[in-house]
């Protein structure tokens, strides 16, 4: 059976769910280290205001970095 309940190595580990109840819906492959995918990548360091702002930059040239 497929075990959606532990990230798979080499895969995003991209979480969706409640506490305690998370799955790992996405399975693109990733770069040894890197944790997630290019796309929730961008969901996980950028918050959605930011984005939004940020969208007429033009996909890769993301040039700033957010100090958390
Ligand atoms: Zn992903």
């Amino acid at each position: 059976m497929a075990d959606l309940s532990l990230p798979r190595p080499g895969c995003c580990k991209w979480a969706e769910g409640d506490s305690g109840n998370y799955t790992f819906p996405c399975s693109n492959r990733v770069e040894p280290g890197v944790s997630y995918c290019e796309d929730h990548r961008s969901i996980v360091y950028i918050p959605p205001e930011e984005r939004r702002r940020n969208r007429s930059g033009g996909g890769m040239s993301l040039s700033f970095r957010r100090a958390a």
